[in-house]
């Protein structure tokens, strides 16, 4: 089995395979990376995504390692590409248009670093079919990342209301989700939670025979056009087999499987507008006085017999939550308990605003202009070549150091990183000799998603239960 790349990227991007582009800090862009289609006068020709950064040819994207900067590319959109045209379009669809306009309100965070570079990167280049405008002046670099569950939160073809990161990995922790588990969601929606819910509960591909329980996510979705697309991308991200999706209206249908048989779910998820609706179904025996569509059926519970479940509902509106929990009291759950996660995100960089920080140790000796800056810091290099010269012919590199010259390496090491983006951005240097550290919290909480209500239906206590707990403690001895 090929395993999804959700679960083990490796350590290298594939052709015919997902990746993230990430084009600025919160512009992301899901693309499943096609191999060349062929090759003119030595160039690769084949599918490019076109940004306001720059065109990126597919070819320069595969078999790099996960991470990487990628380097806008010099793309012939010369006459061979009008001639080419109606195939070509069909090459560059659903990324050319959407990354360009999703590129156009963003500002790429260090675009102006990169800019004076682009010509004399150009990789063989594809030949670019349209969109001419886009690759006419502005070029840049985007970053390659593998997909996870996050990215793909952010990036997703959104067809509905999303659960996002801080939500999910709170309600899967809380209704312990792990490796082994089995999860039943509604709605799937856009499978935003269902990404995240795989990941969690993933411990290995069914087997054929197998009798080993494997984690596995049973989804739900009533939505025709949302069930197909669902079905395609579980499919194409390679986690069928993972992620079972039934076309269902579960308020009149419930959670039962492959006709008729229980998933013995250990946690659910429910994410839909009516969840008390859908509670009844949700149960250990048949509940009486509620219309489950099981009339005269022996009763199948889709919950494990074997172990207590873990509830989580999503609902915007306090309304929402007050018939949640009047339904679950009435059909046994207890620990009934409702959250609201108010996610702040902070932005930490260290601040390397000027020399003077570096230089800002108490002792005063802050240079007076550029020019003696650039002095001292060509004295400090010398010095520090020095140093790790000695070290290497085994002395111990006692090189003496002035007061202040720690921060005056922090800067050079800083510029040279900068000077070489590919890849080598790490210096040896110690972080804290890169900048004062300074956290930056948002000003206010910014919405409201949902409320969160918990809850825990026990393990029941049968008659067998019973029975074997009397032959074992025999009462009245
Ligand atoms: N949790 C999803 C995600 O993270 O992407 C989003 C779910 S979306 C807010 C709610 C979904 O529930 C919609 O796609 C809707 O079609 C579906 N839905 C609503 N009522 C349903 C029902 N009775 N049975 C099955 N699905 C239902």
């Amino acid at each position: 089995h090929e395993i999804s790349p959700f679960l083990d990227p490796g350590p290298r991007t594939k052709a015919n395979s997902l990746a993230i582009l990430q084009l600025s800090r919160d512009n992301l862009l899901p693309v499943y990376l096609q191999p060349p289609t062929g090759e003119v006068d030595g160039y690769a020709e084949g599918a490019v995504v076109n940004t306001r950064y720059g065109s990126f040819p597919h070819s320069t994207m595969i078999d790099v390692p996960w991470g990487s900067q990628i380097r806008a590319s010099k793309v012939d959109t010369g006459s061979r590409g009008r001639k080419r045209k109606r195939e070509a379009t069909t090459d560059v669809e659903g990324v050319s248009r959407e990354g360009t306009a999703a590129g156009a309100t963003n500002e790429q965070d260090n675009e102006a670093s990169v800019t004076a570079n682009n010509s004399g990167s150009a990789t063989p280049a594809s030949v670019a079919p349209t969109v001419k405008q886009a690759i006419a002046d502005t070029s840049g670099f985007i970053h390659i990342l593998p997909p996870t569950p996050e990215v793909w939160t952010s990036s997703l073809p959104h067809r509905t209301q999303v659960v996002y990161t801080p939500d999910y990995s709170y309600i899967l922790h809380r209704i312990r989700a792990r490796p082994g588990t089995v999860l039943i969601e509604a709605g799937a929606g856009s499978g935003s939670f269902t990404h995240a819910a795989v990941r969690a509960v993933y411990n290995g591909y069914p087997r054929e025979g197998e009798k080993r329980r494997r984690g596995k996510v049973y989804s739900f979705e009533y939505h025709e056009e949302r069930y197909h697309k669902m079905k395609q991308e579980i499919k194409d991200h390679g986690l069928t087999g993972l992620v079972q999706l039934t076309h269902r209206d579960v308020y009149k249908g419930g959670f039962l499987v492959d006709e008729g048989k229980s998933p013995e779910a250990d946690a659910v998820f429910l994410d839909l507008p009516a969840p008390w609706e859908a509670l009844p179904h949700l149960s250990r025996r048949k509940p009486r006085g509620f219309d489950v569509g099981e009339e005269g059926k022996k009763w199948v519970s889709p919950l494990n017999p074997k172990k207590s479940v873990y509830l989580c509902t999503f609902s915007p509106c306090i309304e929402q939550v007050q018939k949640t929990v009047s339904m679950m009291r009435r059909l046994g759950w207890v620990d009934i308990d409702m959250v609201e996660i108010a996610n702040r995100k902070y932005h930490a960089s260290r601040d390397r605003v000027g020399l003077h920080l570096n230089f800002d140790r108490g002792v005063n000796n802050s240079p007076k202009d550029v020019e003696e800056a650039l002095k001292r810091l060509t004295e400090i290099e010398e010095r520090t070549r020095q140093h790790a010269a000695r070290a290497r012919e085994g002395g111990d590199g006692d090189v003496e150091m002035e007061s202040g010259d720690e921060g005056d390496v922090a800067v050079k090491l800083e510029d040279t990183a900068a000077e070489q983006p590919q890849e080598s951005s790490s210096s040896s240097v110690a972080p804290w000799l890169e900048g004062r550290l300074i956290t930056r919290g948002e000003p206010e909480i910014k919405t409201h998603t949902s409320y969160l209500v918990f809850a825990v239906l026990p393990r029941e206590w049968t008659e067998e239960d019973e029975a074997a707990a009397a032959a074992m403690y025999p009462l009245g001895k």
